[in-house]
């Protein structure tokens, strides 16, 4: 796993189960403009991983830490701080809705959200769209149907 270190995150509070996964896409058109943005301290944000359009995926945070991705969030279930429960996953994508999110992208995805359930008991796969208070502050990932990747039940 490539690792391109961010210090935008928290530690997680104590005895809370990460159960939940939050998808976003980057509006910045590369991979290394999203590193650069999440390094950097100023920007005060990142999320745990990148998946780059050709699959290639890059850790900014460990999972054992809270990364600045949701912003001020509620899921469905009513609960707020959602950063403080989730992994952030970010797709390089201009989020302009036409953009294709390419098969080698989606497939990488795929297997991440899979390691990631190994590792956590995941029982929410959402969109920064969904959770994002007020509603509509945040359209990311738009043109990606979150609905293929929730947990089959
Ligand atoms: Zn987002």
């Amino acid at each position: 796993m490539l690792r391109r270190d961010s210090p935008n995150f928290d530690a997680r509070p104590p005895g809370l189960a990460v159960d939940t996964i939050v998808l976003h896409a980057t509006v910045f058109d590369t991979l290394e403009e999203t590193c650069s943005h999440f390094e950097n301290p100023e920007s005060q944000v990142s999320t745990h991983y990148t998946v780059d359009r050709d699959g290639t995926v890059v850790q900014h945070v460990d999972e054992s830490r809270s990364a600045f991705h949701a912003g001020v969030s509620r899921m469905p279930d009513g609960r707020e701080k959602v950063n403080d429960f989730s992994i952030g996953i970010e797709l390089v994508n201009l989020n302009d809705a036409i953009d294709p999110y390419p098969m080698e992208q989606l497939s990488a995805l795929e297997t991440l959200l899979h390691q990631i359930s190994t590792r956590h008991p995941i029982a929410n796969i959402v969109t920064h769209a969904e959770i994002a208070q007020p509603p509509g502050r945040k359209t990311d990932p738009a043109g990606l149907d979150p609905s293929q990747f929730r947990p089959k039940r």
